[in-house]
């Protein structure tokens, strides 16, 4: 009786000792996630290259999807010269098989842009670029007003219908520069 009894004793404390380790364990895990190095996005720009971008089909959506999640946080980061920036081109985080996709600061996705139309005269923009984070900015033509044709990805992750825009100032200008990198021209080149 006195043996059942100790025996019962022991599987307590083993239990509360299991129950305690575990706990622990938790914590500790825990801990560990707190302190991960945060994602050094910065580090996963490719430096600039004047690769033309493919167009992005169905095919593409789960890699699109992959480097969209990047490529946002890349507008969210602070790089040398650019405080910020509004939008980020596929070619920026891949020199091999760059997609013909950028992302803006307000998470949209916009699919194989081409600029259609604008006005007739340009007129003289100060630009930064993310792929320069070192370069000072530097003045650039652009048009003020332009019709852009796109596909963007929607929610459910499919290609929309192509539509078309008509974008003005800053939106017209975030485009132009846009448009160029996935055409493989960077401010530095024009
Ligand atoms: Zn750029």
């Amino acid at each position: 009786m006195s043996e059942e009894k100790d025996e019962q004793a022991a599987l307590e404390a083993d239990k509360e000792h299991f129950v305690q380790t575990q706990e622990e364990l938790d914590r500790q895990d825990e801990a560990a996630k707190e302190k991960e190095e945060p994602v050094d996005f910065a580090s996963l720009l490719v430096p600039p290259h004047t690769k033309k971008s493919r167009k992005v089909t169905e095919e593409d959506i789960p890699r699109v999807m992959k480097d969209a999640h990047i490529m946002y946080n890349l507008c969210h980061t602070q790089v040398g010269y650019i405080p910020g920036c509004f939008a980020v081109h596929h070619s920026q985080i891949d020199d091999k098989d760059p997609l013909n996709f950028f992302v803006t600061m307000d998470k949209e996705v916009v699919l194989n842009p081409e600029i259609v139309r604008h006005t007739k005269f340009p007129v003289v923009k100060t630009e930064g670029c993310l792929s320069f984070s070192m370069n000072p900015p530097k003045k650039v033509e652009r048009f003020h007003k332009i019709e852009a044709e796109c596909n963007y990805l929607t929610r459910d992750g499919k290609i929309s219908e192509l539509i078309t825009l008509s974008l003005s100032g800053k939106n017209a200008e975030v485009w132009q520069h846009e448009t160029d990198h996935g055409n493989g021209i960077l401010i530095y080149s024009i």
